[in-house]
């Protein structure tokens, strides 16, 4: 799959150093006292670049909290002044596109169920013409990377180039110890496609409880995934969505101490997935090379039948001779060597041999 985006890289719109991008905060922007109080605690880890609340909540059921609406942006602008955090919020509509930009919202992100829907991303993207403004594109509910990928096309068609993905994991039929299956490869293949693109890992989405969090934010680390977005409460226990898998600031910091920011070995992502890449490539030949040594042998089986039905003897050391210098020649003209072409070859006549040998040794069907 080939894609269209024209991206800046993460550096230039947000330098985290060597570090991950975290953003991080409530599910929902709640009341001003729990928004601002859990953004100063945030801040004081020293370990947050942005302030995450959902403003508008797209809820499953209807009559749930959907969210406090236009009047949290005026607590994000508040707990942007007195923190220093950039802040970054969810828009699902046009409308919420003007809001957000005009309180001053430094992100902007694309929630899963929307990023679904390519008439709600065109209008979103339709919105953002002629904006400057970084916006992060969640996975869609269902596992289909080229939602997603149109997704993040039609917001970069709009004019954005600072752009980057969220996994937050996929909606699937199995039901596992995840809130959503991370499928990780669909990541990894949206990684393959656009390889400076940054992505983003969710891992309070993926798990749905606190317990599983420290686990998925190695692994996304371990991926190489470029930044971390978590749910932190004040006091989860009281939170108005998503209570089980927020975590307090201070439970943040310390996940965040937990996890070890393992260096890829060659200091540069886009080498390790075109190793990756590379890689999966290998796999898929050698699996192709197994099934069609199995099939070269059940073609020996047949050889065998035949030569048993008209008795004759396994071994025709010119056949063999005329097919090892044939090949052996095709061997050198695709550069591999001579030796390890014979080799290969003795290898595969030995078991093709043994083949025969089974097959010669038993009594045709008929006479059994
Ligand atoms: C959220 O981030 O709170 C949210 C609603 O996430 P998602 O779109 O991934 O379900
Ligand atoms: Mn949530």
């Amino acid at each position: 799959m080939k894609h269209s985006l024209d991206i800046l890289p993460l550096k230039s719109w947000l330098d985290t150093g060597d570090k991950p991008l975290i953003i991080a905060g409530p599910c929902s922007a709640e009341t001003e006292e729990q928004l601002v109080s859990t953004a100063h605690l945030l801040a004081n880890t020293g370990k947050v670049n942005v302030l995450r609340a959902g403003i508008w909540k797209p809820r499953t059921r209807p009559g749930e909290f959907e969210g406090i609406g236009s009047i949290g942006l005026e607590w994000m602008k508040r707990a942007k002044e007195e923190t220093g955090l950039l802040t970054a919020t969810e828009v699902a509509t046009a409308k919420h596109v003007e809001e957000a930009l005009a309180a001053g919202i430094d992100i902007l992100w694309i929630g899963a169920r929307s990023t679904a829907n390519p008439f709600t991303v065109q209008e979103i993207a339709d919105a953002l013409q002629g904006v400057d403004v970084p916006v992060l594109i969640k996975n869609p509910v269902n596992p289909d990377l080229s939602l997603w990928l149109g997704a993040l096309e039609r917001v970069n068609r709009a004019g954005i180039k600072k752009i980057g993905a969220i996994h937050r994991g996929f909606s699937s039929f199995e039901k596992t110890a995840f809130r959503n299956e991370p499928m990780w490869d669909i990541a990894i293949q949206l990684k393959g496609i656009a390889p400076e693109l940054p992505i983003i890992n969710d891992p309070s989405h993926i798990c749905g409880n606190r317990e599983l969090i420290p686990y998925v934010t190695q692994k996304a680390m371990d991926m190489d995934m470029q930044g971390l977005i978590i749910e932190s409460h004040i006091d989860p226990s009281v939170a108005w969505t998503d209570a089980k898998q927020q975590v307090t600031p201070a439970a943040l910091a310390d996940l965040l101490d937990s996890v070890s920011v393992r260096k890829p070995e060659s200091n540069n992502p886009v080498f390790e997935d075109k190793l990756a890449e590379l890689r999966g490539q290998i796999d898929k030949l050698d699996d192709q090379i197994i099934k069609q040594i199995a099939d070269r042998m059940k073609i020996a089986e047949k050889i065998g039948e035949v030569k048993r039905d008209n008795n004759v003897t396994i071994l025709q050391i010119n056949r063999w001779d005329d097919l090892v210098k044939k090949r052996i020649q095709l061997a050198n003209a695709l550069n591999l060597s001579e030796e390890f072409t014979t080799k290969y070859l003795e290898l595969l006549h030995n078991e093709s041999i043994r083949k025969q040998n089974e097959v010669m040794n038993t009594k045709p069907i008929a006479e059994a």
